[in-house]
């Protein structure tokens, strides 16, 4: 084995972010001659996380070791050399997918295998030849005869009638095999079918790399990309991020899945060490934007040991949803916009969490709307209860003037909202889209009735409003749910001008 075989075991490799074994394989001239190569040496480049533990000072056998690097699939790419595509040439396109392998073994394990083969097999002589034919129309005696494509330029330069690819795998299998690594399963990094046949065919287990991402998360597994994400271990490429948001966004994730997106999200919004690359980040906001909070289920407060329902039916929107609600609704769906704070309180005998709702009307759509300028009113009563009762019953004295006098109750915090409110565009149904300005969210809760809420959904859903698309699914409603949310604004008196300007186009002032 040693004569054909050489390694080198590095630290710290720059490319490949770790240590990684180099193992030279040093072909015969048969081979160079039969796999058109264009030197003899073929460079494997293995990377294992049981590298460090397994190469210690002193004696190493590496052909011992080589099998034992790798459990379960190896990710793997043939990279055929590509002379002019390293030195830049922008008609390359397997330098950028070099690049992206080597990236995903950044926090994969995985082989990497360079092949002296230029141009399928022709050598890189006659792709200069075809290049300047193709790129340029110029023969090699530099007369121009117009553009050509790859299989004319061939039949040109050689007179083939139809392109050859020259390219044989055997020779890597017969080194995976020398290796002892040939019943390993390979995750092949390719955009050619033909290099998969190649090695299924030889006896290789191997599939396409998209299709082994596509057809690996799942529903069940999506969580534990997501944990992956969330810690920081791994990046993915984007089809993968695609996919495991699409899955995100079809509601097909469990609850491991949800809480693990949440996770994320908190980290992205209030972690600032948190590494996460730039479109996953964007991706997998985007996606959470999309889904509602979803099925009620049952929470435990961070700063107790309270349990709380989440609520049943809470959204958040982007902007468009006020564009959308203008296209299906009546413009003016609201009747007027508040600004409100809320105020909890936790009392310290029962460990009960009161909250306490301040509104503030800033413009109003009728004069017999429910609520007056400065009102304080216990949120839920305000739910639960027929909304006329209400108003006789919270319109006296300050409750959280009151709250803060009382002894058993602790004060908590506050939040500062903008809620846009409709409680008449359509029977029984109410809508409220809370804006949390500098998160640049928006909050949406819709109450009524079942019938009510689905047509109002459909509605919705028909204009194609991407934010709202995840809104037909989990509708299970009953009057008293509402919402809550966390957040404070930056900028008050911006926001609200701002909000106003919204409301009054909306009204199409
Ligand atoms: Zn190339």
């Amino acid at each position: 084995m040693n004569d054909k075989y050489s390694f080198y075991y590095q630290e710290n490799n720059t490319l490949f972010k770790d240590n990684i074994l180099v193992v030279c394989y040093t072909a015969s001239a048969q081979d160079i001659k039969k796999y058109s190569l264009t030197s003899n040496n073929i460079v494997l480049f293995l990377k294992s996380s049981k590298m460090k533990e397994m190469v210690k000072d002193g004696t190493v056998n590496y052909p011992k070791i080589i099998p034992k690097l790798f459990n379960k699939e190896i990710l793997f790419r043939i990279q055929s050399e590509c002379l002019l595509g390293m030195y830049g040439d922008s008609h390359c396109d397997c330098e950028t997918q070099k690049q992206e392998f080597i990236k995903l073994l950044e926090s994969n394990e995985g082989i990497f295998v360079h092949i002296p083969q230029e141009a399928q097999g022709w050598g890189l002589f006659y792709k200069c030849k075809e290049l300047e034919l193709q790129v340029n129309g110029r023969t090699p005696e530099g007369k121009f005869i117009g553009k050509l494509n790859r299989d004319e330029a061939q039949k040109y330069l050689i007179k083939n009638n139809k392109f050859e690819d020259k390219r044989g795998y055997e020779l890597i299998l017969n080194i995976l095999r020398d290796l002892k690594l040939d019943k390993k399963k390979y995750i092949v990094y390719t955009e050619s079918a033909n290099k998969i046949n190649n090695m299924t065919k030889n006896g290789f287990h191997a599939v396409k790399y998209s299709e082994f991402i596509k057809d690996n998360i799942t529903s069940e597994n999506a969580s534990e990309y997501l944990v992956k994400i969330l810690n920081s271990t791994h990046t993915y490429p984007e089809f993968v991020i695609n996919n495991l948001c699409d899955i995100i966004k079809e509601r097909k994730y469990n609850e491991r899945t949800l809480n693990t997106l949440i996770d994320i999200i908190n980290r992205i919004n209030n972690d600032p060490k948190y590494q996460i690359d730039e479109y996953t980040k964007e991706s997998i906001l985007d996606a959470y934007n999309e889904i509602i909070c979803g099925e009620e289920r049952n929470y435990v407060l961070k700063y107790s040991s309270i349990k709380k329902k989440q609520n049943k039916f809470t959204c958040e929107v982007n902007p468009l949803i006020f564009k959308q609600l203008k296209l299906i609704a009546n413009k003016n769906v609201f009747d007027r916009i508040c600004y409100e704070k809320m105020f909890y309180f936790l009392n310290t005998s029962n460990m009960d969490i009161k909250k306490i709702r301040k509104s503030k009307v800033l413009d109003i759509n009728d004069e017999n709307s429910a609520f007056f300028v400065g009102q304080e009113y216990n949120v839920e009563r305000l739910i639960s209860s027929e909304k006329k009762t209400i108003i006789e019953d919270t319109t006296s004295g300050s409750k959280v003037k009151t709250m803060f006098e009382n002894s058993d109750y602790e004060y908590i915090k506050y939040q500062e909202m903008i809620t846009f409110i409709s409680e008449d565009e359509m029977p029984g149904v109410n809508i409220y889209i809370k804006r949390i300005p500098n998160r640049q969210n928006y909050v949406m809760d819709v109450y009524g009735p079942k019938e009510q809420i689905h047509k109002f959904i459909e509605k919705l859903t028909k204009q194609k409003t991407l934010a709202l698309l995840s809104f037909v699914n989990n509708i299970k409603l009953e009057d008293d749910n509402y919402s809550e949310y966390n957040l404070c604004f930056s900028d008050l008196d911006l926001v609200i001008q701002e909000e106003l300007n919204n409301f009054k186009e909306m009204k199409g002032n």
